[in-house]
């Protein structure tokens, strides 16, 4: 044997002696070991505290399990040097075509790697929703948390938009619901079907409205509207024990003598909707005020898809929309960030460009405000010990410009790394 050859063959034992040891190493410290560190990060923790340098977050088992000041002898899993890091961005207002079951998944696919990682979705059809998150690749969509949509009998008798969907009126999920429906088996229907809410949505009487909300909460469900339901005034959906309404838009109503017994003729959410006085009432009308008091005192969640009324309807309604969605946050109603169609960062870029919320506080509303609003912010929303590891990292500081949450370096779901996936 050569010295060269001995020389290879005693490299070769050592590699496999170090080889050997790390394994046993890893199986003695595998209670022990994280599954993923992020070190020496800039974390933005969802509750709206002001973002914390130098920390080093731990998961294990899909959990944070440590979050601390960084030690200097910490190392990431994947080079994470002077990142910031945030929960996952949670969209309240989405809506798919159950039916065109690859364009959902496409959609959700890219929606999870802009860093969305859970979505409420507010149109229907839970158990289509459900076979989604049930399939083998689910790990590439956001977490998704589905209402039942339930309005009154002529809402699905003659709304386009529901038309021919399958088990229409009559099945949990898509219900039409009059004072003779019985609503603790309806509620328990839809809960089995998958569902997380109801949404409340045509042609409903607020007696009917305000049974359907407490019935929900009885059930261990929520209970979600726009902010009128016609013909219902916003006051009282306010007053109706509802979580989070949709829509600040819509509180013009409240300005009105008379409503709209339902969604007909030209509408923002609907080209069959009526037409809505933006002009004639001012987002600042004592009446409306009144009802962002409302639900300010008791707590209620507003999802103000504010971008999607200046793309789909104009300046005036904008104006509107932007003006109502201020005097909500300046008394300290809590925001949601709800798409309802549009790329999340226009909706965020809107609630800080033109609403005037901050980077940090639409930060809250895009992660712990949607993780309440769906009632999961004892496992989702922040960057705390104990929660679900959805996060993602940014290169820039989107406290310093908001426009960073458009190019996540990574995004993490579950602790795993979703580049990693595909
Ligand atoms: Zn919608």
């Amino acid at each position: 044997m050569t010295l060269r050859t001995e020389f290879h063959r005693r490299t070769w034992l050592l590699a496999i002696a170090v080889l050997m040891l790390a394994c046993t190493r890893r199986d003695a410290a595998s209670d022990g070991a994280p599954d993923l560190v992020l070190a020496n990060v800039t974390v933005i923790d969802g509750l709206g505290g002001a973002p914390r340098a130098g920390q080093t977050i731990e998961v294990r088992a899909g959990r944070i399990t440590a979050l601390r000041a960084a030690a200097p002898d910490d190392s990431s899993t994947f080079d994470v040097a002077g990142a910031f890091v945030t929960p996952g961005l949670i969209d309240s207002h989405v809506h798919f075509d159950p039916r065109n079951t690859a364009a959902v998944r496409a959609s959700l696919d890219s929606m999870l790697r802009r860093g969305v990682t859970t979505i409420r979705e507010m149109a229907c059809c839970a158990p289509d929703y459900a076979k989604l998150t049930d399939s083998p690749d689910s790990a590439r969509f956001p977490r998704i948390y589905t209402s039942a949509f339930w309005a009154g009998p002529q809402f699905m008798r003659d709304d386009p938009r529901v038309a021919g969907l399958s088990g229409l009126g009559e099945v949990p999920w898509l219900l039409a619901v009059t004072d003779s429906n019985d609503l603790a088996g309806a509620l328990r229907g839809a809960r089995e079907s998958g569902a997380t809410g109801i949404k409340i949505y045509s042609d409903l009487s607020p007696d009917l409205v305000r049974k359907i909300a407490t019935s929900a909460h009885d059930a261990g469900m929520r209970a979600w509207s726009h902010t009128t339901v016609f013909p219902m005034r916003p006051s009282e959906v306010a007053a109706a024990d509802i979580d989070v309404v949709s829509h600040a838009a819509l509180l013009v109503w409240e300005g009105t003598a008379t409503l709209p017994s339902h969604y007909d003729g030209p509408h923002p959410f609907n080209p069959f909707g009526p037409p809505a006085p933006y002009t004639s009432i001012a987002p600042r009308d004592p009446r409306v005020l009144a009802v962002l008091a409302t639900l300010k005192r008791r707590g209620t969640i507003l999802d103000p898809t504010v971008a999607v009324i200046r793309r789909s309807i104009g300046t005036a309604a904008w104006a509107w929309t932007i003006e109502v969605t201020k005097a909500a946050h300046e008394i300290g109603i809590p925001l949601t960030v709800g798409t309802d169609g549009i790329p999340i960062f226009d909706e965020i870029e809107a609630l800080v460009d033109s609403v005037g919320l901050t980077p940090l506080e639409v930060l809250r509303s895009a992660t712990s405000v949607g993780a309440a609003a769906i009632g999961i912010e004892s496992t989702l929303g922040t960057i705390e010990v104990g929660k679900i590891a959805d996060l993602v990292v940014y290169r820039a500081d989107p406290t310093a410009d908001i426009r960073a949450l458009r190019t996540p370096a990574q995004v993490i779901r579950g602790g795993r790394l979703v580049g990693a996936l595909r």
